[in-house]
């Protein structure tokens, strides 16, 4: 499997959805209990210019009471001195309807007598508050009628001007920090997102490597002992039981395996008999010559799955020995040309003088064989195949590349299982037992066996052994 697969994509990634909806929901909780508060600033700020509306109404009728009305006419011209006249205004009228006094009007050229019928009202009951909207002027003004008299009502004009300019400036200083927040809470999002999630990432990895054939691995249980954590558990304790299951039906086969030997060769050995007592050309003789060949597969197959099995646990012996790789490659080219020849697949090797290394002469033999015929098989008529040996000083790296028919993404772990065998392949002989064979042998050197394949136009495999 490609790690272009098994790699989330970034864009669909549980870590961003994470963020972009902790994202949203703290944008849209801070600006709904901005907006909250907000409204509930505008409401007081409202009311309490009503309030101070309706408190100026009740002293101008103390004052009235008091001094009389000279002293409340007085009063007005004072509070419409200068700057205050552009922002206020008051008028002094009859029951009647009549204009009895009004403070300088200039900046508020628009404004009309009141209607009549809110004379009667306001000298009936409390203040009566109401919203102007004067064409002359950018912001509205806020008025009060009451009366202060009997036959005499005050009417008070303030433009609204102050206060939502002090409105404005609230939400200025308001939006401005709820943007930064949301700004600094994305990548604070990201962060904690993908902190969450890490035991997930490692599950996640080791599920992959598990299915690309390491079933001894797994996942590091995190300490805090919270969700992830009974994950990782759960998780490594359903591999520890796959695994026994596993090498459980691995032991039963090579059992199996083991016990078949035996009758097997007793057969082969009796067919061998049979034939040697027939005459020539007889059925007979014929039959007992394919039960002698038969049986020969079968023993062959045992015995290299026995042989795997002894050396992935390791209980195979290596005979260990000075062994020069060059050479060994250039013999099995020789020994394999004829077949290249009758195939009508050119071989070529590009090899180093030598290539010396402590390794077992007869296991790598198998390996180099074995690939090369792979490589020879599964490339058609006027395909090539090239071997090329590199040798680093550390590390040397041996590639068979062959022009044949590639391997598909989702076969590329499974051929180093035994037996597997893809079925473009049943046409051609062998018993899918090959790869697995290189892969312990290489492993048993400590070294990697990987394959690289573009499905249709060739593969790669790549034995490499460290020094
Ligand atoms: P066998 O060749 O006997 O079938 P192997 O274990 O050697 O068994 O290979 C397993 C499978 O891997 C083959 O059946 C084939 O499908 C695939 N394979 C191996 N080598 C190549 C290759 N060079 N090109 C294409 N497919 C290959």
């Amino acid at each position: 499997m490609s790690s272009g697969q098994t790699r989330i994509r970034r864009r669909h990634s549980l870590a961003l959805r994470l963020t972009l909806w902790y994202s949203g929901i703290f944008a849209g909780s801070c600006a709904l209990a901005f907006a909250f508060v907000y409204a509930l600033i505008v409401v007081a700020v409202q009311e309490r210019r009503d309030e101070d509306l309706s408190g100026d109404v009740a002293e101008f009728a103390a004052l009235y009471r008091s001094d009389g009305q000279a002293r409340v006419e007085h009063e007005m011209q004072l509070d419409t001195l200068g700057e205050e006249a552009q922002k206020s205004f008051f008028r002094l009228w009859a029951r009647d309807g009549r204009l009895v006094l009004a403070t300088d009007l200039t900046a508020f050229p628009a404004l009309g007598p009141p209607p009549a019928s809110l004379f009667e009202a306001a000298v009936a009951n409390e203040p009566i508050l109401e919203t102007l909207d004067l064409p002359t002027r950018d912001h509205p003004v806020r008025a009060v009628y009451g009366a202060i008299a009997r036959d005499l009502i005050v009417e008070i004009g303030e433009s609204v001007e102050d206060d939502e300019e002090f409105v404005a400036a609230l939400l200025r200083g308001f939006v401005a920090p709820l943007f930064t927040f949301v700004l600094l809470g994305v990548p604070a999002g990201w962060f904690l997102a993908r902190r969450a999630l890490r035991g997930v990432e490692d599950v996640t990895r080791t599920a992959t490597e598990i299915a690309a054939g390491a079933l001894d691995r797994r996942v590091e249980v995190p300490g805090e002992g919270d969700e992830l954590a009974r994950l990782a558990q759960v998780f490594n304790a359903m591999l520890d039981r796959i695994q026994a299951l596993v090498v459980g039906l691995r032991e039963m086969a090579d059992h199996l395996a083991h016990d078949l030997r035996s009758p097997l060769t007793r057969i082969r050995a009796a067919a061998e008999m049979a034939q040697a007592n027939s005459s020539a050309e007889s059925a007979e003789a014929s039959l007992a010559a394919t039960a002698t060949e038969e049986c020969d597969r079968l023993l062959e197959m045992i015995d290299t799955n026995l042989e795997i099995t002894e050396t992935e646990s390791g209980a195979a012996y290596l005979h260990l020995a000075d062994v020069d790789l060059a050479l060994l490659v250039r013999d099995a080219c020789e020994l394999f040309q004829t077949v290249a020849e009758d195939r009508r697949v050119e071989l070529n090797a590009a090899l180093p003088a030598d290539c010396r290394l402590r390794a077992d002469r007869q296991r790598l033999q198998r390996v180099i064989a074995n690939l090369l015929d792979n490589a020879l098989k599964y490339t058609p008529p006027g395909g090539r195949v090239a071997i090329a040996l590199v040798d680093d000083g550390t590390r040397v790296r041996l590639t068979f590349e062959d022009s044949g028919e590639g391997i598909a993404p989702e076969e590329r772990a499974r051929i180093f299982e035994r037996f597997y065998r893809s079925d473009r392949s049943r046409s051609q002989p062998g018993n899918g037992l090959g790869l697995a064979l290189c892969l312990a042998n290489v492993r048993a050197h400590g070294g990697e066996l990987s394959v690289a394949s573009d499905p249709g136009r060739g593969s790669t495999f790549t034995v490499t052994l460290f020094r």
